[in-house]
């Protein structure tokens, strides 16, 4: 049944004094993360809003990994230790969990802008000690293959609405994916390093552009971590060596872990 222009009209002014937009007639806000309905467009739902887990100090100043207890100042990880990162620090705004998996999976494969957003501006306060360096901001590439079966890179979307908030440059041509590499589910953080070894070429023209200014590495979410490594190694071999990282969603070893 289509619904005539009156009865368009009618139900806008019902809407308007019931404080709604007819555009929410059309499209009803749905929750960012599992999609049930909500009051306002672009928010989540009391139920994942309760559900996320940000990162907070105390933490590992290397890898961002949060600490139980406080081990005082300057404490890093066994995980920081034991492998030392090449890049200076990593930050995440959420722990890795059935929620933020949710935003994640929506955004890969639908068009979401509003999610790249509510990412970008968690991230945006997850990254506060990197802004006053005004870093470059490099999405960690796909392989044209899975780009052009998943439509978008979500790490590209993400970085362009950090760069909306920070006013940093997006630098999408310094590195490339070179290979497809295996999906990494399911290998260890060893098999994953291996899976990544040589899939990532950094080009030397942009990074002499670029001139020694820091790197800030984007991404959805950070698992072992490899992938981070990976892209700072192939970074080093151009001369970068100012690189930070920072990721939507961060896997922490203990906590709700669903993959
Ligand atoms: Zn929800």
């Amino acid at each position: 049944m289509e619904m005539g222009a009156g009865l368009v009209k009618t139900m806008s002014l019902a809407a308007g004094r019931l404080g709604v937009g007819l555009l929410d007639l059309a499209y009803p806000p749905t929750c960012l993360a599992c999609g049930a309905p909500t009051a306002r467009h672009a928010a989540l739902c009391a139920q994942c809003f309760v559900a996320q887990r940000p990162i907070t100090r105390p933490f590992c100043p290397r890898l961002g990994l949060p600490f139980e207890r406080d081990p005082g100042p300057g404490a890093m990880s066994t995980a920081a230790m034991v492998e030392p990162p090449p890049f200076r620090s990593a930050r995440a705004a959420l722990v890795y969990n059935d929620m933020a998996r949710k935003v994640v999976a929506r955004m890969k494969y639908g068009d979401h802008p509003e999610l790249a957003r509510y990412c970008a501006r968690l991230m945006h306060a997850a990254g506060a000690e990197f802004w006053a360096d005004a870093p470059v901001l490099v999405p960690v590439p796909m392989h044209r293959a899975r780009l052009w079966r998943r439509h978008f890179n979500q790490a590209l979307e993400i970085a362009r609405e950090l760069s909306r908030i920070t006013g940093c440059p997006v630098e999408t041509g310094l590195v490339r994916r070179d290979r497809p590499t295996r999906a990494q589910v399911g290998l260890s953080g060893r098999g994953r390093r291996r899976n990544l070894q040589g899939a990532f070429v950094a080009d030397k023209a942009v990074s002499q552009r670029l001139g020694g200014r820091p790197v800030l590495l984007i991404d959805d979410v950070v698992t072992t971590g490899a992938t981070a490594r990976a892209v700072t190694l192939a970074l080093n071999r151009v001369g970068l060596h100012n690189i930070d990282v920072l990721s939507f969603a961060r896997v922490v070893v203990g906590a709700e872990t669903p993959i």
